[in-house]
């Protein structure tokens, strides 16, 4: 027997309810029945606090009783001594109707106990429902605003930590819509039978995390968000970034694949699987971000990622004097591994980032002159690059 739930499940209870999930939707997701969840709801129970029974009509409970069939006309007798139940009352039906009549709420002759009575009461509250159908629309205590890019299972885990619940849990009171999306390995496909729901999904997710639909669908790839033309990477936000919001854990995002560089705060954004850097010791790094953003008024992504990769074969691998050494990127390299491990010792320096990086201002130096050399040979061939580079609709 379960008299009383556990103390952190019953707080649980009670911050969803102020919340304005019903004692319904809460039993669904908790995993209890109604009655317990309205018996803490409706504060007869206290968390960590077993609950006393009561076999009569109390002074609270006649309150209750007079005021629910006051602003509910319809209310049958039955289903007040369901609701009574829902909040401890455990006399047997007929101490109820005695009690009833005791407190001088049972007075007309309609409200006497029908011989069918269960079956009138379910029949009246169910033609209820259909006429007046209550639209729950959960709204979690803690709003979450996205991060830029975000991909849509971070931004439901962390709606969900923030508010103490399991993804799980979140999932459950949004639209399947979401459940089908995060289980697709690519959220950033528009699938054409998720399509017609988007919208509806949208607003689900921007009433329950208190944002905006436009907010959201700004943000989120998964809603088809155009914060970039063209191709996007997969990488980390730049945590300074999101320490500004509060947020310490790390949040998996797309962004353009031609952003390497949070310029703000001088973070490399790696690929995904390796930790970001901080560049600030080597601000050329930072200056070549620019370089790249304004090659991109004459050229598309997919001709600066083409040209970027081409120009890092193209960079010596070794100084060619002494003389050259400071310049040079491997003594780039060796700045970015000695600060990066020296401020966060987790970070080894063996990863694949650290040259990418350290080669980054050299590469982007290299690629005008590669696309309008390519651009030329382009040309020749009577075809124009923006064109060739263009993605079918
Ligand atoms: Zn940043």
């Amino acid at each position: 027997m379960v008299n009383m739930l556990p103390r952190d499940r019953a707080e649980k209870i009670l911050t969803l309810g102020k919340a304005g999930w019903s004692a319904d939707t809460l039993a669904q997701q908790l995993g209890h029945s109604p009655t317990t969840i309205r018996d803490y709801l409706n504060g007869r129970k206290t968390p960590g606090v077993p609950a006393p029974r009561m076999h009569l009509l109390t002074d609270a409970l006649a309150d209750y009783s007079r005021q629910r069939l006051a602003e509910d006309p319809h209310l049958r007798p039955n289903a007040l001594f369901k609701e009574l139940k829902e909040l401890g009352f455990q006399a047997s039906r007929a101490t109820f109707y005695r009690e009833l009549r005791h407190h001088r709420l049972l007075t007309s002759t309609d409200r006497r106990p029908h011989p069918h009575q269960d079956l009138l009461a379910d029949l009246a509250g169910r033609s209820r429902a259909t006429i007046h159908p209550i639209k729950h629309e959960p709204v979690l205590p803690r709003p979450v605003a996205p991060i830029t890019g975000e991909s849509l299972s971070s931004y439901l885990s962390r709606l969900a930590r923030t508010n103490h619940l399991t993804l799980a849990e979140v999932l459950a009171v949004l639209p399947s819509w979401f459940s089908t999306k995060i289980n697709n390995p690519d959220e950033l496909s528009q699938h054409h039978m998720l399509a017609p729901a988007t919208t509806d999904a949208l607003s689900a997710l921007a009433r329950l995390g208190r944002t905006t639909p436009q907010h959201l669908a700004g943000a989120l790839p998964a809603f088809g968000a155009r914060h970039t033309r063209g191709p996007v990477r997969a990488t980390t936000a730049c945590r300074c970034c999101t320490a500004r919001r509060g947020i310490t854990e790390p949040v998996p995002v797309h962004l353009p694949v031609h952003l390497k560089v949070c310029t703000r705060h001088g973070i490399w954004l790696s690929d995904t699987g390796q930790p970001n850097l901080d560049v600030t010791a080597c601000p050329e790094i930072i200056a070549a971000q620019y370089r790249a953003n304004r090659l991109l008024r004459r050229y598309t992504p997919q001709q600066l990622v083409l040209a970027h990769e081409t120009a890092l074969a193209a960079i010596p691998l070794w100084p060619a004097a002494s003389a050259a050494i400071p310049l040079h990127w491997r003594h780039r390299l060796l700045t970015l591994q000695t600060i990066n491990h020296n401020r966060h010792h987790d970070i080894g320096t063996d990863h694949d980032a650290y040259t990418r990086a350290a080669k980054y201002p050299d590469a982007i130096a290299l690629v005008p002159a590669i696309l309008s050399t390519r651009r030329i040979e382009q040309d020749l061939l009577a075809k124009s690059p923006r064109h060739s580079a263009s993605r079918p609709c």
